[in-house]
This record gives C-alpha cells, structure tokens and sequence, in this order.
C-alpha cells in the first residue's frame, strides 16, 4: 500500500481518516477520486524542508484543477502556473494573487494574452510573434504586460518521462532566439521583462539528472542575463520531479536535489544576485494524494482467466491504462478497497469497450465481489482532467477533497 494508506481492523482501505465506503456514501456513487489534503499539506512541507531558504514553490494547474484542491494548494504555494486563459480563471478563484501567476503554453489566443494583462499575471512568451502580439494589446489596453521568456535549452532533462526541451520544441524560444527577443524590449515600456522561464522535462526521479538540469540552466539563464533590460527578478527553473508510480521505482531523493540547489544559488553570478528562483512542480505535489475509486460490476472467466470488471477506467483514469505517454504498459498500485484477504490473481478491467481499458492485468489482491470497491492509487494528477471523458458517454466521475 502507498505511503499515507491503510487498512483498518476490518480491513477496510482508510482514505483521510475514514473507510472509503464512507468518502463514496458521501458523494453518492461511483466512480470517485478521493485527495487527501493532509498529503498535500505534508508534501509541501517535504519541499520546503528539502530546498533553499527562499526559494519560490509553484504549482502547475494542469496536474489537478479541482477547484478546492487549487484553494488548498492556493495557501500552500507561492505561485500558480496555468496553461489556458481556463486555468488562469480558475487560479484567480482559487484566490491566488495574479503577480503570482505565470502562462506557459504554445497558441495563446489574443483573449487569453489579454486575460493574463488584465490580471498582471506573468506570460511565458514562447516566440517572437507572441510577444509582439502581447505587446500590442498591452498598449491597447494600455496596461504592461509581464513578460518572462520561455527557453527551450539546448539540454534536456536525461530520463525524463516526457521532454519537453532540447532541439526542435513547439515550446519556448531557441536559447540562440532570445538575446534578439531581449533587445527588443529595451525601451518598451508595454513590455515589462520579469525573468526567465526553463522546462526541461518532467516525471524524473534521478536526483542528479534534476541536478544537472539546473546547473545548466542556470548557467545558460546567467549568460542570456547580461542581454537583459533590468536584471530577472524571477527565473522558474521548472521541475521534472517524478512519483513512483510502479513498485520497482525508487522514490526521488528531494533533500539530494535540495543540496545541490544551494550550492548553485550560493554561487550564482552577479547578474543573479537580486534575483528570485522558483520551482514549478505538478505531479510530486499531487499525485500521491489522489485514489481513484470504481466498483466491481462483474466478474468472469476466460481461457482459465479472471477478468474483474469496474465501472471505472481509462475515461476518467488514462494514465494507470497506460495510454497517456507510456511506453511499456505497467500496473499502477491497485488494491481492493474492501477485502484484503483471500488473495486471488486477476486481470482488473474499466467499462469501455475497448481493449485498452485495463486498469491492472495479472493483478494480486483481495478477492473482488461484485460490489466490492477497488482503489487505484497515484490518482491525484493527470486523472479526470487528463483522460477522455466524453468517449462512450459514461457519467463523469465525482471528485472530493478529504
Ligand atoms: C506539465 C508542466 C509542468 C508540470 O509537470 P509535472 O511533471 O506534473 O511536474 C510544469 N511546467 C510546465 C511548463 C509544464 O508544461
């Protein structure tokens, strides 16, 4: 069982406290994604003891947008990190201050640059012509428009589950790109430059990958500094921390990367010295905090094997299918919520009618009645905003923070 989980006498799976039979009978059915705000609240915590005295937490609201799990991370973080003029919206009622919200993302639509102007969030530029175009209603509006630049580095972050920077990129300016983009706000005072923004992978667990990652990118946002109107006052180094999602995962080392952190910023350049750092962190922040509940609607045998069948899966839950950016398809923790023991060995499948609607084959764990609850752990980030919840016209699934 995941950190932060248990059983009870009864062995029951206990969720925040109270048996997940309860946390269902609450919301009146199945499915359901359960996040425990304790877990979140001691996650944050972990970060601060891990990193630099001063260093700036950001969340990226694309990982869970629920609007109560935002209210709670809201008085956890130091900042938001939204990718739509959506998110952005949701951040504002979440109750994060606007100055402590940065748009990152390729194709910001002329609304949403305006949307960002008007709440004095900060905008990720991710080309020449976006920042021309943020400029322009800038003065229109005739408000500035904050302005930090996306680099796309040319490094990426080695062992990354998904890269999202070195070579050729959709997202952010080539490092070659900026020092014009620089220039060109010299003297435009539309255009105020905050600092620098740096994505360079993400679900990384190697301590000394993330390690390296940031040495180069402060290295690299050192050197484009010089080129800057005013010194950066904020540069969000990204993230890239990973969860465990599979048994065989090592947990990432954080007070690793904490260290290292320090001895970085203790020795950073002159043109830094006033400057403020950030992490942006979606997924490390989240994930673990998050069950995904369904209940046993069936169970069957084929050619001698066992087949437990949910009213769950991969509409509300893509990611544990293994559809959402894996390569290899492997189990996320799965349990039966309601009984721990016998013990039997199946293949634990959603309600599509798909062949990728698996959410644990050649599982081991309770045996499943029908009626039985079965918790998929690893639900807090990239579920039910992350998975296709129109295909076949299932219900949406309900969502609570414990
Ligand atoms: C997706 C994304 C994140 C969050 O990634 P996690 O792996 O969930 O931490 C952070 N920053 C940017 C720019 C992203 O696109």
């Amino acid at each position: 069982m995941p950190n932060g989980f248990a059983r009870d006498a009864a062995g029951r799976l206990v969720i925040a406290g109270r048996p997940a039979e309860e946390w269902v009978a609450d919301a009146g059915d199945t499915p359901l994604f359960v996040y425990d705000r304790a877990l979140l609240t001691a996650r944050a915590a972990e970060f601060r003891r891990a990193m630099p005295p001063g260093l700036r937490l950001h969340y990226a609201v694309k990982a869970n947008p629920m609007p109560a799990l935002l209210a709670h991370m809201a008085g956890l973080v130091d900042g938001f990190d939204v990718a739509s003029a959506g998110e952005l919206d949701r951040a504002l009622k979440a109750g994060m201050d606007g100055a402590a919200i940065s748009f990152a993302g390729p194709g910001k639509r002329d609304r949403e640059l305006e949307a960002a102007i008007r709440a004095a969030a900060t905008i990720n530029i991710e080309s020449a012509g976006e920042m021309e175009r943020a400029g322009a209603i800038a003065r229109r509006l005739g408000s500035p428009a904050r302005i930090a630049i996306r680099i796309n580095p040319p490094f990426e972050l080695k062992g990354s589950g998904m890269r999202m920077g070195g070579g050729a990129r959709p997202f952010g300016v080539d490092a070659d790109q900026v020092p014009a983009l620089l220039s060109a706000m010299h003297d435009r005072g539309e255009l105020q430059f905050q600092g620098f923004h740096i994505f360079a992978g993400s679900q990384n667990l190697d301590a000394s990958a993330l390690r390296e990652a940031q040495r180069l990118s402060l290295a690299l946002v050192a050197e484009l500094a010089e080129g800057a109107p005013v010194p950066p006052a904020l540069v969000n180094l990204g993230g890239g921390f990973g969860v465990p999602y599979f048994p065989a995962d090592t947990p990432l080392d954080v007070a690793v990367v904490g260290t290292a952190l320090k001895t970085l910023l203790d020795a950073r350049p002159a043109v830094l010295a006033g400057t403020m750092f950030a992490l942006e962190l979606g997924r490390w922040l989240v994930a673990e905090a998050g069950v995904y509940l369904c209940r046993v609607v069936d169970r069957k045998q084929s050619s001698g094997e066992t087949f437990v069948v949910t009213d769950g899966g991969l509409h509300h839950q893509l990611a544990a299918t293994g559809n959402f950016g894996t390569v290899i398809r492997r189990n996320y923790p799965l349990v039966n919520a309601d009984r721990a023991e016998p013990r039997e060995m199946a293949h634990v499948v959603g309600c599509l009618c798909t062949p990728l609607d698996r959410l644990g084959d050649n599982v081991v764990l309770g045996e499943a009645h029908v009626g039985d609850l079965i918790a998929v752990f690893m639900a807090g980030a990239y579920g039910r905003s992350a998975s296709p919840e129109a295909f076949l016209g299932h219900a949406a699934a309900g969502e609570i923070l414990a």
